[in-house]
């Protein structure tokens, strides 16, 4: 999945697709040559390269997910970036600090660009916690449930915080006001993908006061 979706009004209908076609699959006017009235947009992707997002959570699928795809079924697996691209997560062994494989994921940032102090003490930071005895094997074992790879990037976010003298966040508050929005994006823009594979086009009737929770552009 690389293509890029673009977005195109012609005709009272929003068209989806990959690349304009010659003709409206709506009204069959020909484009070619004739002028859109508004330039073809293309939608922004909802994944980012995970070693170039530094100080963010990242979602990707699992290793052992095989398609490597997002999907309502899918498992998934977190990790913490570093300011230079390298990706902490815990797994059975212990933390991995990955330099590939987070190639395509979901990223949540977790600092503000203006916030120098963290930035300056994130690695360091990330370091330390990746060191606890929480996350050695020989202390303490991973658990599927309640000791896994969100509890990893979770108490790294709320140890944060706490540093910041900030209050902690709750498993589920951080799922519902993080995770999910962006999951939910995902889903969406992957549905609108395969059905633009399957079928060329996307269309849907054009609305004047376009809201943000239209396909995919919120
Ligand atoms: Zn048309």
């Amino acid at each position: 999945m690389d293509r890029s979706v673009i977005r195109f009004s012609h005709c009272q209908k929003e068209i989806f697709c990959f690349s304009v076609p010659e003709e409206c699959p709506s009204c069959g006017e020909e484009l070619r040559g004739s002028r859109l009235q508004e330039a073809p947009i293309s939608l922004p992707s909802p994944f980012t390269n995970g070693h170039k997002s530094s100080c963010c959570l990242l979602v990707a699928p699992a290793h052992d997910n095989i398609n490597r795809e997002f999907g309502g079924t899918s498992e998934l697996h977190t990790g913490i970036s570093n300011t230079t691209g390298v990706v902490y997560n815990y797994t059975q062994g212990g933390v991995r600090k990955d330099q590939s494989g987070w190639e395509r994921c979901v990223s949540v940032p977790l600092v503000r660009p203006d916030m120098f102090h963290l930035l300056a003490q994130w690695d360091q930071y990330l370091d330390r916690f990746s060191d606890g005895p929480m996350w050695d094997p020989a202390w303490h074992r991973f658990h599927e449930e309640d000791h896994n790879c969100f509890s990893f990037c979770l108490q790294f976010v709320n140890s944060v915080l706490a540093a910041e003298e900030r209050s902690s966040l709750t498993r589920e508050t951080f799922t519902h006001s993080f995770i999910l929005p962006r999951m939910k994006r995902v889903s969406k823009y992957n549905t609108l993908y395969d059905h633009i594979q399957r079928h060329r086009y996307y269309m849907i009737d054009r609305q004047e006061d376009r809201q943000d929770d239209t396909p995919v552009s919120s």
